[in-house]
């Protein structure tokens, strides 16, 4: 079975945000679209605490997209975002939520990120996600969201190594670095993600 898989439509995302993606308003149509043709649609949502060690505002004298190490992993900091709680951890207004049957949180452990929408950056934690598209039959999984080149990719790569067929909703998704993301979706085609146009995807309930 299919499910569709919305990664971090936040108002923090979003032009006018914190932490804004290019055009990133520009997929919540492609979203509400593509919505009716799943049977499972599940959410992530990035829901830091205040004071999340990738804020660069927890760090003297560093500043947003400084790369730092953390317990020997790279660490991008980022402007505060989707702090728990705020209008900037909303949905989009526009996003048609009412289909979505379940929300993944991420990003709650103040001391570890979480890009992907299945494990913490450390793959210490799982939030579950995994578990529930098991319990609920799926198998192949189209994922959109925000931002194409971070949460997207990482999420895409883990649904892959647990064993889910991934495709990308290229259309329904954009990332913060153009140029980044022509290098990443190359590297997801060539370890058997499929990159598709949400115009191409039929509802296949089987
Ligand atoms: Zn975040």
């Amino acid at each position: 079975m299919n499910a569709l898989i919305i990664v971090d439509v936040q108002n923090d995302f979003m032009p006018g945000g914190s932490l804004p993606v290019p055009n990133g308003d520009s997929i919540i149509e492609v979203i509400n679209r593509v919505e009716e043709k799943f049977e499972v649609i599940a959410a992530t949502v990035d829901w830091h605490p205040a004071g999340h060690n990738s804020f660069a505002s927890s760090y003297k004298g560093k500043k947003p997209f400084d790369i730092i190490n953390i317990n020997g992993r790279q660490q991008t900091l980022w402007p505060d975002h989707c702090v728990q709680g705020s209008k900037g951890a909303e949905f989009h207004p526009g996003l048609e939520t009412r289909p979505i049957e379940a929300i993944f949180r991420k990003g709650m452990n103040p001391d570890i990120d979480s890009y992907s929408g299945f494990y913490d950056n450390g793959h210490q934690k799982s939030t579950g996600l995994a578990g529930f598209l098991r319990e609920k039959k799926a198998d192949r999984l189209f994922i959109c969201g925000l931002a194409g080149d971070v949460c997207v990719y990482y999420t895409v790569l883990d649904a892959i190594k647990e064993g889910f067929k991934a495709v990308m909703i290229e259309d329904a998704v954009r990332p913060l670095d153009i140029q980044e993301f022509e290098n990443i979706k190359r590297k997801l085609s060539n370890i058997g993600s499929d990159i598709v146009k949400a115009i191409k995807i039929y509802p296949v309930s089987t």
